[in-house]
């Protein structure tokens, strides 16, 4: 028995190749979709306009999908919340084969897995609240309004050895050097 959200009964067009049925589902996320910095929290909901076409091997199952992911900028930690859509496309067999990665139970369909696969796939590695966000302040831990001052650049030690020498021949070194020229 398929209990699930995303789970679609397809009774009525099974087994009847050049069917096509069009849906539109709202799904309320029972679990959270997606790891790391954007997700589709538990409680999200999900606009998913739905596609069914039934095969002689099963159904194929396209739709579009609308939501809203939430998590954290990865720079400043604030929370953001981002439009996402995607595309699933998958064929649901009547049997299991090599080739087919999802079936038919109890006449219904599962669109859970595709729907996280996509999400995976296509989130954003390091989600910003802005493109210009300037992150955290290391020593206040507080949100920057402004770049990080450039740091002020470090003197090549080359330069500071050469430095040295100079000053050397401004001071000791001519004057010790002078009593051997007689
Ligand atoms: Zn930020």
């Amino acid at each position: 028995m398929v209990d699930s959200a995303f789970s679609v009964n397809v009774a009525t067009i099974m087994h009847k190749p050049g069917t096509m049925r069009e849906l539109e589902l709202d799904v309320v996320v029972p679990e959270r979709i997606g790891e790391g910095m954007l997700y589709f929290d538990r409680g999200a909901e999900l606009e998913i306009d739905l596609r069914l076409e039934t095969l002689v091997d099963g159904i194929l199952a396209t739709a579009d999908v609308h939501g809203t992911l939430t998590g954290q900028c990865s720079r400043c930690l604030d929370d953001i919340a981002q439009e996402w859509d995607g595309h699933i496309a998958e064929l649901y067999g009547y049997e299991l084969d090599e080739s087919i990665e999802y079936a038919i139970t109890d006449d219904r369909i599962d669109l859970e897995g595709p729907i996280r696969d996509a999400v995976v796939l296509e989130l954003p590695f390091q989600p910003l609240c802005a493109e210009d966000c300037y992150g955290l302040d290391p020593e206040t831990g507080e949100k920057r309004t402004a770049p990080a001052a450039e740091p002020t650049p470090e003197l090549d030690p080359r330069w500071a050895a050469l430095e040295g020498l100079l000053s050397n021949n401004d001071g000791d070194a001519l004057t010790d050097a002078a009593p051997e020229t007689k």
